[in-house]
């Protein structure tokens, strides 16, 4: 018997009314802040994602799922949305409107993980990304978006962390001086740590294991090396964010696991902590446009992952609206009324009534089980007689009760009832 493959899964009907519930804010939230959707491929050159992997949480070699196609072309699925917006920025000569450039997307990202809670080799992401402005006004709209998201979809307790992380003048001042202070305690740092010292120093700083935390609390805090610029960057976005009434702590150990990310960093906890519980995240990557053969351009933006929102409006036990039920089932007795059922489950439909027509040779008391576990509204049973008197039994799911209805009127009458 074949499986979904470890670390994705199906969606089942079931759960479609929190995809479309989530979906559906993401889609009113961009409108209102003006981001427009863009959709990109699934699969794309490996190569594009190198800048936005390379020493970040997604090893290129080991967590990317990375295939040459029959042409011999190394190809990717798509690992995070911002490198292919980007791209999509690039070749379409985006750069030529005015900037800011506001794009949103929803959509799979993979990565080949260790499958736990929260985290998934196939998991979706909702992203939006603000691109060819440096102004710290859009990095706190962004954080405000975020935020209004949350709130939109009725969670409650979520928390935003900040920071900024410099850039291509201050940071390499940090990182060195991040080096000096682990290199005195490399027996002390675990095997991850150890291979991070050598290639992503930043990332130490955000290690779970308690050893490498407490190493981490006495390291030089980044806040301190920032340059005049990105020292007033970070206060006008804090500035932005208090005016706009936005709570958030500082961390000066939030780091974010990608190369390209300069100045601003954030991200948002839920109400329950847990190993893998960021909701989204995300912040300034100034360099990652010129890193893909742009010129330099600025930009910030958010990622968010749908399935942890989920598990949170599920523990939060948020009422989600229901998927629309079908109307009527159309139930027959008989090849006679078969004939008739299917005419009119076909004219209902023109008349935009959602109905679903029975099928086969069940027992009415079978097809009756059908249309309560579809949660059709009504039943409309044919039987001969129905047939020869041009009239069908109009039966509400819900109260049991009964009436015969001719034919003529049935999409007046299922419309009067207000249930279609
Ligand atoms: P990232 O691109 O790593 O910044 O991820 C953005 C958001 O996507 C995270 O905050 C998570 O909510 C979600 N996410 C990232 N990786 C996974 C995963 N493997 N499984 C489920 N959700 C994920």
């Amino acid at each position: 018997m074949y499986k979904a493959p470890r670390g994705t899964s199906d969606i089942l009907p079931q759960e479609q009314a929190y995809w479309k519930y989530v979906e559906g804010k993401a889609a009113s939230l961009c409108q209102l802040y003006g981001y427009q959707l863009l959709t990109t491929p699934i699969f794309e050159d490996s190569q594009l994602f190198a800048p936005t992997v390379a020493g970040g949480q997604i090893a290129v070699d080991k967590e990317m799922y990375i295939f040459e196609d029959r042409s011999g072309q190394k190809l990717a699925l798509r690992a995070e949305g911002t490198a292919p917006v980007c791209r999509a920025y690039l070749e379409h000569g985006l750069f030529n409107l005015p900037q800011p450039v506001k794009l949103y997307y929803l959509g799979p990202a993979f990565r080949y993980e260790r499958p736990q809670a929260g985290r998934y080799r196939q998991h979706h992401q909702f992203g939006y990304e603000a691109i060819g402005d440096a102004d710290p006004a859009l990095d706190a709209e962004v954080i405000e978006m975020a935020r209004r998201f949350f709130l939109s979809l009725g969670l409650a307790g979520f928390s935003f962390q900040l920071n900024s992380i410099g850039c291509n003048l201050c940071q390499p001042k940090y990182i060195e001086a991040l080096r000096r202070h682990y290199s005195s305690y490399t027996a002390h740092l675990c095997p991850d740590c150890k291979a991070r010292l050598l290639r992503n120093p930043l990332r130490l700083l955000d290690c779970k294991k308690a050893s490498c935390q407490k190493i981490a609390e006495t390291a030089p805090r980044i806040t301190e090396y920032l340059c005049p610029e990105c020292q007033a960057h970070f206060q006008s976005v804090q500035q932005y964010l208090e005016a706009l009434g936005i709570p958030f702590q500082l961390n000066y150990r939030l780091v974010r696991g990608l190369d390209y990310y300069t100045r601003t960093v954030f991200e948002v906890g839920p109400r329950e902590e847990g190993a893998q519980s960021a909701l989204g995240g995300g912040g300034r990557y100034d360099n990652l446009i010129e890193q893909l053969g742009g010129k330099p351009t600025p930009a910030v933006g958010f990622a968010a992952g749908i399935e942890r929102i989920i598990l949170n409006l599920k523990r939060q036990k948020i009422a989600i609206p229901a998927l629309s039920k079908p109307t009527a089932f159309i139930a027959y007795l008989g090849e006679g009324a078969k004939i008739r059922a299917i005419k009119l489950a076909s004219e209902l439909r023109q008349s935009g009534i959602a109905v679903i027509a029975a099928t086969g040779a069940k027992s009415l008391k079978g097809q009756l089980r059908q249309a309560d576990s579809l949660s059709a509204s009504y039943a409309i049973i044919i039987g001969e007689r129905e047939v020869e008197t041009q009239s069908a039994v109009l039966r509400d799911m819900i109260t049991n009760k009964q009436e015969t209805v001719p034919l003529a009127e049935i999409v007046s009458s299922l419309k009067q009832n207000k249930k279609t």
